[in-house]
């Protein structure tokens, strides 16, 4: 048996003929930058998440910088986010010159404290970066709340959560803005590359439009010093496609997570802590366990694919040694770290192969 991660082929395989042509229809336009698939994309997913704007961006790092930068985010100011996320969530603060400053996470859910919030708040803060860690949002409401007592922006790193709900409310239609991901294993890949940014706030989408094209509005007049961070129409007309599925993608995954909770409810693993008020897409399924590296060799030795989500608390990489951060400073995030193991979960795994993977977990 060898089970992987994540089955992109077997996806493909099920949309091979559509993809194809979305495809071939692109080689026909010979239009590959900047075209009508990018913009239709845009009104595609400000739809699916239910903002006014989208802007489509080269990856979900970059949508994080030209937000960052279109807030007027840099040297001397502060943003806080949490520990226990994917490196750019705090690499691109740092990236435009101001300083990561990080609240340690709820251990349920893995997701920031947000009990711990308010006080990491200082004068120097500008804004906030939850992060909807695994794809199970954080209350953004909430975050909302505490910024508007001290007129700070949030930006929801949503690279996880495409189709997540609180509350009934899409992931990334509730902060001042939101950031997407289309990197090929998240919930919604491309073949490649790509990124987006969700705002209700059109002055907003005006100034990342402008970054991402040079700091241009008309062609050839430069207004600031820009990018160039664009989303290509092959990956584009590939993601229009591909969001025609995700509601029913993110359903299955919901149903694979079911069954491994019902599996696993005897099993001397913790499953993954449920928000009650959140509707998770599962873009990972996370256990937790203090025998972490006896559990991997089994799976491994099973052939069942297995990954660390997150081996390293972002306080901790040699990159933020300058910041100061030492163990025990995130002990939430800490713990989780050492913790965390990963296992196969998505639409295309059968009810034998969790079976079987749920055996050997059980050992
Ligand atoms: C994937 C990811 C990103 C970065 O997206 P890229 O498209 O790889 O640049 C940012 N934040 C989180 C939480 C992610 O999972």
């Amino acid at each position: 048996m060898s089970i992987p991660l994540l089955d992109l082929q077997a996806q493909y395989l099920t949309i091979k003929e559509e993809i194809n042509q979305a495809i071939q229809n692109v080689l026909d336009s010979s239009v590959y930058i900047m075209g009508p698939e990018m913009k239709t994309l845009e009104k595609e997913i400000a739809a699916f998440c239910g903002t006014k704007d989208a802007v489509a961006v080269a990856n979900g790092t970059d949508a994080l910088v030209l937000t960052l930068k279109a807030f007027g985010i840099g040297p001397g100011d502060e943003v806080i986010t949490t520990p226990f996320t994917f490196f750019a969530s705090a690499e691109t603060i740092a990236q435009v010159g101001a300083t990561p400053v990080f609240v340690d996470i709820d251990p349920l859910t893995l997701n920031m404290d947000l009990t711990k919030l308010e006080k990491k708040i200082t004068p120097k803060t500008k804004a906030i970066i939850p992060v909807h860690i695994f794809g199970q949002m954080v209350d953004v409401e909430k975050i909302m709340e505490i910024a508007a007592r001290h007129d700070l922006k949030v930006i929801e790193d949503a690279a996880q959560a495409i189709g997540a709900e609180y509350r009934g409310k899409k992931a990334g239609s509730i902060g001042h803005a939101a950031t997407f991901s289309f990197f090929p294993t998240k919930n919604l890949g491309a073949y490649g590359d790509g990124g987006m940014i969700v705002t209700n706030d059109e002055y907003l989408a005006a100034q990342l439009r402008m970054l991402r094209f040079h700091g241009c509005k008309i062609k050839y007049y430069h207004d600031e010093i820009g990018y160039n961070s664009r989303l290509d129409e092959l990956q584009a007309a590939i993601l229009r496609v591909k969001l025609r599925y995700l509601d029913v993608w993110n359903e299955g995954r919901r149903d694979k997570a079911k069954v491994y909770d019902q599996l696993l409810a005897d099993a001397a693993v913790q499953i993954p802590g449920r928000d009650p008020q959140a509707l998770p897409i599962y873009h990972l399924y996370v256990l937790r366990t203090e025998e972490r590296s006896v559990l991997m060799e089994r799976l491994k030795a099973a052939g069942v694919a297995n990954a660390i989500y997150y081996p390293v608390p972002l306080h901790l990489q040699k990159a933020f040694r300058p910041l100061g951060y030492k163990v025990g400073d995130f002990p939430v995030a800490e713990k989780a770290c050492e913790q965390a193991l990963a296992i196969p979960c998505y639409p295309e795994l059968s009810l034998e192969q969790q079976r079987e993977i749920a055996a050997i977990i059980k050992g």
